[in-house]
């Protein structure tokens, strides 16, 4: 889907697997950035490369013109596919130094976040050429000029992308979704990158990887509903803790149900959500 002349936008649907009867259907969204060259933001789950560079022939570019994968963070699903786009493409990934390691050993990421269906959605590691730090420029060329801004909670190093030609901002999964499943690292790391989002200039396109794009007057909306979803977990999670003596489970168990999300999104990766809040 074309947003503007620069950018367009690819919806991947994936499956989580949790066990071998039940899975999840979930999608991402990925960027691909026209300029002189192809950039993409992030890679997609595993399998995605097809899609992509098929997308690209229909657009009447090539894969090989692919210069740079800039990853907004490690997560499986989104650079499940970042090895076999490199490989076809020779990119340069790019990614924030804290996280460099989860996408050169895989191992390490799953043991560290235990997502199911892990290999599945990122079977192969990658290694990044490019770190990215906050407040850095990538002068991509003439019509891609992009800035770095860093916004840890989601994950430490997750990144958002700020395209300026089209004052277009790639969120990736860092802005909460009000009633979906809060996954993150740090709540109130969390809650200070939202605070930073908020006070940058608004953006007129703010391109997220769960949520379709919001524009002009919806994106003050999206970032104030982040920040009072994030809130409103906390508060939950507070009320219960203080029930719900020493059990994890229990307290992560109710509290899906306090937020009226189904207990079917309870997940170790939703558990490590709510241990790292304790
Ligand atoms: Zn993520």
């Amino acid at each position: 889907m074309q947003i503007t002349e620069r950018i367009h936008q690819l919806t991947l649907p994936f499956k989580i697997k949790l066990s071998d009867t039940v899975a999840i259907e979930r999608a991402v969204n990925i960027f691909i950035l026209l300029g002189k060259h192809v950039s993409l933001v992030d890679a997609g789950p595993s399998g995605s490369e097809k899609i992509i560079f098929e997308y690209l022939e229909n657009i009447g570019r090539s894969p090989e013109e692919i210069k740079f994968l800039l990853l907004t963070h490690a997560h499986p699903d989104h650079m499940g596919a970042a090895a076999a786009i490199k490989e076809k493409t020779k990119c340069k990934v790019a990614i924030h130094p804290s996280e460099k390691e989860w996408i050169s050993n895989i191992h390490y990421q799953f043991e560290q976040r235990p997502v199911p269906g892990f290999f599945d959605l990122a079977p192969l590691p990658v290694q990044a050429e490019l770190l990215l730090n906050d407040g850095d420029i990538l002068d991509i060329d003439v019509k891609l000029r992009i800035k770095v801004v860093h916004t840890p909670g989601h994950s430490p190093g997750s990144v958002c992308f700020l395209l300026q030609q089209d004052n277009a901002l790639f969120t990736g999964d860092a802005i909460p979704l009000k009633n979906t499943p809060p996954i993150f690292d740090n709540w109130s790391e969390s809650l200070t990158s939202m605070e930073k989002i908020e006070n940058l200039p608004y953006p007129k396109y703010l391109l997220s990887a769960w949520h379709p794009l919001a524009q002009e007057n919806e994106v003050q909306d999206f970032i104030s509903d982040g920040i009072e979803w994030l809130y409103q977990i906390y508060t939950a999670f507070d009320k219960l803790r203080s029930i719900e003596k020493g059990s994890i489970d229990n307290i992560a168990r109710r509290l899906l149900k306090e937020l009226n999300i189904s207990e079917e999104n309870f997940n170790p990766l939703f558990q490590r959500t709510i241990e790292r809040m304790l």
